[in-house]
């Protein structure tokens, strides 16, 4: 190994698709040959300059890339702390950094000649980026969405159908997120010659959480280099809401040997990270077990049954996290925090009111976490925070939430 590879924490996953105790490929061996095929075509792809250039095509001219770094002054001044910085990732293309990663997932299905791509999805948003790059392909898509979701979520439930997909209510175990991702499993089994299974974060079998990181890596990419041209140094602290961790760990990969940098992922709190597990907190309240085809943190009971979990933020729902943030907990290399969705809420209030932006209640997890750190800390603390998406979908959440009537605005 080159020297200055030594020590580094970019150098993850090894051979197995192994971070540390994480990650691997535990799936039927009906689908092992499918997940070779896959990594083979990915190691392929990614050396391959044109590769990326048709991906930084589309990040420009499809999905609005680069995001800007925004500073907030406001909300600085407002905090009485530190300086924040947000990423302003919500400004892409349906809304969310989803996008970056299913840009590059379908450009590679379209290389291995795929014309079939599945994707599972919970609270709708993967699933809404995934029929949108669909259409803009030509693609035939079928999104699997737990009932209970389907009925949750009918916006995105119409979102997706207008695009043009076609969404398959799993009725299977609860009819969530989990039972989703079984059925796409075995979709992709059964229909292997035309059929691409685009996982929505950096979970699943090897190679797919190395490969949802690195096109998520674009966010950390353009925020180190905005933030040099910005302030002509690195950021001392970077947050990031955690579902699964695809947006978290697109920030954080690039900065990892940079070890000056803090590094905090939020998870949501729910009610409180307590024992009637009503979060979804996996690191923070969860333990290690195997899921979706690797091994990593879950939510789950004493007999080992994968729990739901619970978050005002529907985006938060995934009952794991990528297995490259259980290691980078293990060994210390980044921290991880659970906040409440009060608190969430309330940093979302703040931020309409402080930026005049609108944000999804999965940032605000990150958001209320830099409230509670950022005004114990000088002004030359430079926080950059992962602004993941915009709040349009979530106002009725929030009123609820917040007891306003918005049938009696009048
Ligand atoms: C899906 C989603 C998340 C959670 O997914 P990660 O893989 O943890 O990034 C967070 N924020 C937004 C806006 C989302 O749409």
């Amino acid at each position: 190994m080159p020297d200055d590879l030594i020590n580094s924490f970019m150098t993850g996953p090894d051979e197995r698709g192994r971070f540390g105790k994480f990650g691997g490929r535990f799936v039927s061996e009906t689908l092992m040959p499918l997940i070779l095929e896959l990594e083979r075509q990915y190691e392929h792809a990614k050396t391959d300059q044109s590769f990326w250039d048709e991906m930084h095509d589309l990040w420009t001219h499809y999905v609005g890339r680069p995001s800007p770094l925004y500073r907030c002054d406001r909300l600085t001044a407002h905090l009485g702390g530190a300086t924040v910085y947000m990423k302003r990732d919500e400004l892409n293309h349906t809304g969310a950094h989803k996008i970056n990663n299913v840009l590059g997932q379908i450009i590679l299905a379209r290389r291995m000649g795929k014309t079939r791509i599945i994707a599972e999805t919970g609270a709708g948003q993967h699933g809404v980026a995934t029929a949108t790059v669909c259409a803009k392909f030509g693609l035939s898509c079928v999104v699997y969405m737990g009932a209970h979701d389907v009925e949750r979520q009918a916006p995105n439930v119409f979102r997706m159908r207008l695009l043009g997909a076609e969404v398959v209510p799993v009725t299977s175990g609860r009819g969530t997120l989990k039972d989703a991702m079984n059925d796409a499993l075995r979709d992709w089994v059964t229909n292997v010659r035309d059929t691409f299974y685009c996982i929505g974060t950096v979970a699943g079998p090897h190679p797919y959480p190395a490969m949802v990181r690195d096109f998520q890596a674009i966010i950390g990419q353009e925020a180190k280099a905005q933030m040099q041209e910005a302030e002509g140094r690195l950021p001392d602290t970077i947050v990031a809401a955690i579902g699964g961790g695809s947006n978290a760990m697109g920030l954080f990969y690039p900065f990892l040997d940079d070890t000056d940098v803090r590094i905090i992922g939020v998870e949501a709190g729910g009610k409180g990270v307590t024992e009637e597990m009503a979060h979804c907190a996996s690191l923070t309240g969860g333990r290690p077990g195997v899921l979706h085809g690797n091994r990593t943190y879950l939510l789950q009971d004493d007999d080992g049954q994968i729990l739901e979990g619970y978050s005002i933020s529907a985006g938060l729902d995934y009952p794991g996290i990528g297995p490259e943030h259980a290691w980078l907990h293990d060994i210390g290399r980044a921290e991880y925090v659970a906040v409440t969705d009060a608190e969430a809420l309330e940093a979302f209030q703040l931020c309409c009111a402080t930026e005049g932006i609108i944000p999804a209640l999965e940032p605000c997890h990150a958001l209320a976490h830099v409230m509670k750190i950022a005004p114990e800390l000088p002004k030359e603390h430079i926080i950059c925070m992962n602004m993941c998406g915009r709040g349009d979908k979530d106002i009725f959440t929030v009123a609820k939430a917040l007891n306003v009537d918005m049938g009696a605005m009048a």
